[in-house]
């Protein structure tokens, strides 16, 4: 008997879960009839949410016993509801989907008669167009993914979603990643393993709205390039190295030109204070680069739990 789990975060998904489950629900119980001795386990995160989506999910486990939910007691992030879907995941292979419907639920037969066959361990998907997103959002996030691919050794490809299925060995790779910081993108990417990319179109969400704003991505992408490299800290020491040259270089220039024409030095004012707020720029950006790999660090070595559960269903019966 083999079994699939379905992790679903959800924050604020009230809207969007019943839609979810309609046609998710439905893609299962066909996959139960077309493949011999495979079952489902849905195992939705409720990420801190402060409308009604815990009361959903109740609902949906009261109806279905392959309904499992964990409620955070705030919200952690969709980083936090992913690991903490994985470490309570029991299934051979584990999916991941937003509870918006932007990953077809459609796509799941065919990932999962790939991972059968044994040649590779991940069947991840990319969306190949960015159809009614914000046009400035979609350039920042292609630079952001050539920037990442550039300097990181974390193999990340652009417009990779989190809609993925896994082998069980390649979920308890990801489980061994302890860090705080978690950046799930580069995480995958890290473990390595085969991994097979299915393309299709963006779609659109079924309801309700993005949670992530244009401020919230940008840390996101911050925190994505401290977590997978130093490639910064490296950079900022060139700039040092660079900016060392050149005022060794105007040193040199100010005493041989002292010694030829004397008492010619004077002028320069302005070309000073310029030379000045430029080093001092560079200097505060170096420092803030120096912050950013100290705060994780010091986030890191607190230790603190990753996500605080308030309820769930999963404890009674598993442990
Ligand atoms: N999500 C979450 N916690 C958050 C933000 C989002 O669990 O703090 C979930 C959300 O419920 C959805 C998924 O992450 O299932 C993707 O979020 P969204 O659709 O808002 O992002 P987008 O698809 O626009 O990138
Ligand atoms: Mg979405």
């Amino acid at each position: 008997m083999k079994k699939i789990s379905i992790i679903v975060p959800c924050y604020k998904e009230e809207e969007a879960l019943p839609y979810f489950w309609k046609e998710t629900s439905q893609v299962a119980g066909k996959m139960s009839e077309s493949f011999e001795d495979l079952s489902f386990e849905f195992i939705f995160v409720d990420d801190g949410s402060s409308d009604d989506t815990l009361k959903v999910l109740k609902k949906l486990a009261e109806e279905n016993s392959s309904v499992k939910y964990i409620s955070f007691s705030r919200n952690f992030g969709k980083e936090a509801a992913i690991y903490a879907g994985l470490q309570n995941s029991t299934g051979d292979y584990v999916a991941m989907m937003d509870a918006d419907l932007q990953d077809p639920p459609s796509l799941l037969p065919e990932m999962y008669e790939t991972l059968l066959q044994g040649e590779y361990d991940c069947v991840a998907t990319r969306r190949v167009t960015r159809k009614g997103e914000p046009p400035i959002r979609s350039f920042f996030a292609r630079q952001f993914y050539k920037l990442m691919r550039k300097i990181s050794n974390a193999d990340i490809v652009d417009g990779a979603r989190d809609f993925r299925l896994m082998t069980r060995k390649m979920v308890d790779a990801i489980l061994s990643v302890k860090e705080y910081n978690r950046f799930s993108k580069g995480i995958f990417g890290w473990v390595g393993f085969k991994t097979k990319w299915l393309e299709y179109e963006n779609i659109e969400r079924v309801k309700g709205e993005t949670k992530w704003s244009f401020w919230k991505l940008l840390f996101y992408s911050i925190d994505g390039i401290v977590a997978f490299s130093t490639a910064p800290l490296a950079i900022s020491s060139i700039a040092g190295i660079i900016f060392c040259i050149i005022a060794f270089l105007g040193i040199i220039f100010t005493i041989v030109r002292q010694l030829i024409w004397p008492g010619s030095s004077a002028f320069g004012w302005a070309s000073t204070v310029c030379i000045i707020l430029l080093v001092a720029g560079i200097q505060m950006f170096c420092i803030g680069i120096l912050g950013q790999y100290l705060s994780k660090t010091y986030l890191e070595v607190k230790d603190r739990p990753i996500y605080i559960v308030r309820e769930d269903n999963i404890s009674e019966e598993n442990k």
